[in-house]
């Protein structure tokens, strides 16, 4: 893996643990369709705002994704991390 990738939502570069993002949940259809590399600390905020119907039926492009206040705030703080920060992320479900 090349370290000139970055991450789509956080744009650091890419390190371990990382993880294939639907953009359209699997369990809702998007099986096949388009995935993105991410953080899996990234992956995990994802999930822990948006229900997987929320993100079918709008958040499946960063750009939507990055609308949501938590996730701009999420985003602030990351970037101060290092590419290899990871920590479990805490539901609110
Ligand atoms: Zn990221």
């Amino acid at each position: 893996m090349s370290t000139e990738e970055l991450c789509p939502l956080c744009e650091r570069p890419l390190a371990e643990p990382m993880v294939k993002h639907h953009l359209i949940p699997p369990s809702k259809g998007g099986k096949d369709m388009p995935t993105v590399v991410l953080h899996k600390i990234c992956q995990e905020k994802i999930n822990a705002v948006f229900e997987l119907m929320e993100q079918k039926r709008y958040y499946h492009t960063m750009e939507r994704i990055m609308e949501n206040e938590e996730m701009q705030k999420f985003v602030k703080w990351l970037k101060k991390k290092d590419p290899e920060f990871y920590e479990k992320t805490k539901s609110k479900k």
